[in-house]
């Protein structure tokens, strides 16, 4: 399972290649390096409702929006300011997991690039969190760069439901990588310092997204309000890295998954505790799963018991305490997925083959899982 996702923004003087336009729709194009590389349909139907959720935070696009697929996977330069073509999409970032690059935004002086966006997949999350970039581009503001990613990154955390984004805002791998490694207050202030234009180790650049989710998920939950100017006033501008590091403290501290995931499984909406789960896996432990397990027991809507199944599953082993409840916890997950049925043919052929894989693994030991988990990433990648 890929552990981290991560949309970057770079400087506008990054390669250019010859690209197709693809198709031309109201208010954005699609565009290819080369012929036939990509189906037209499968971007339209990501493209538009990832278009009207940014829309309907930041207000709608002054500009047309030219969303570009890539052909192959993407590092970031070690600079910071421009992506290589490679041949893995993983990148090794100094001391945390690895990362992905999934998609950028040219970020340049002039405005009238503000709408250039490269994607490797018609993902929604990814697409969300570009065309935050490219809207917030438009009304040519300065912002740092911790609070930008921080706002693509809140706002992209989500998924579609019933037509419509339905967002979570609770971020797992940020939450887990920084939990487990917080930068130390030197590291702190410099990620505090840059803006979209200056360079910066990978390293860096990642913790500018990581570090300005926590932030901004922060100022959400302080602020209750849905717009970012009011997130931005509420920041102490004066002593950035003393209220960081008391933001931090907030967000970071032991209960607050727990907390996050326990109010949004009661929602009545079953795309909220969806969007919930996504990624609940990569913050296994016993708190978590005992949160998870008796989510599962109440639950009736066979999508929300399969993610529930599913994430419980991918927890590996500290899901539980000790060796009883894990195998409680995998018998549970186990009777959920063979008893729930799903309408789409390749899901519900996923869920046979995991039930396959599971037969003769050890709880907490899926190896074999892997091929099939794919086939259920809706449920859990985030
Ligand atoms: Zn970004």
């Amino acid at each position: 399972m890929s552990w981290r996702p991560l949309t970057i923004l770079i400087l506008a003087t990054a390669g250019c290649a010859t690209w197709r336009t693809v198709g031309s729709y109201e208010g954005w194009s699609l565009h290819e390096a080369s012929p036939n590389l990509i189906q037209e349909d499968p971007w339209r139907v990501q493209v538009e409702p990832a278009k009207a959720a940014v829309e309907a935070w930041l207000g709608p696009f002054q500009n047309p929006v030219q969303i570009h697929a890539l052909a192959g996977p993407v590092h970031l330069t070690e600079d910071g300011q421009g992506v290589v073509h490679a041949a893995e999409a993983s990148q090794p970032v100094a001391g945390m997991h690895q990362t992905e690059v999934r998609g950028y935004h040219l970020q340049g002086t002039d405005p009238s690039q503000a709408g250039k966006i490269f994607v490797r997949d018609p993902s929604l999350p990814t697409l969300v969190h570009e065309l935050v970039h490219a809207r917030l581009a438009e009304d040519q503001n300065k912002l740092p760069l911790w609070f930008e990613e921080g706002v693509a990154c809140l706002l992209s955390d989500g998924l579609m439901f019933e037509e419509h984004w339905v967002r979570d805002g609770f971020a797992a791998w940020p939450w887990a990588e920084l939990h487990a490694r917080r930068p130390d207050g030197l590291e702190l202030q410099d990620i505090l310092d840059l803006d979209s234009m200056s360079a910066s180790s990978v390293r860096q650049n990642v913790l500018a997204h990581l570090v300005g989710w926590a932030l901004v998920f922060d100022l959400w939950r302080e602020t209750r309000s849905d717009d970012w100017n009011t997130w931005y006033a509420a920041f102490d501008w004066k002593h950035p890295v003393q209220d960081a590091q008391r933001r931090l403290d907030r967000v970071l501290s032991g209960p607050v998954p727990g907390e996050w995931l326990r109010a949004r499984l009661t929602s009545s909406n079953g795309g909220v505790r969806l969007a919930a789960l996504r990624g609940a896996w990569k913050l296994a432990s016993p708190e978590v799963g005992a949160i998870l397990l008796g989510a599962l027991e109440m639950e009736k809507d066979p999508e929300v018991r399969i993610a529930l199944a599913v994430n419980l599953l991918a927890s590996g082993t500290q899901v539980a305490a000790d060796g009883g409840g894990l195998l409680h916890i995998h018998e549970c997950a186990r009777t959920a997925l063979s008893q729930s049925s799903l309408p789409v043919l390749s899901e519900a052929l996923a869920v046979r083959a995991l039930l396959l894989a599971l037969e003769d693994a050890a709880p907490g030991e899926g190896a074999h899982a892997r091929g099939a988990l794919e086939g259920l990433r809706r449920f859990w990648d985030e």
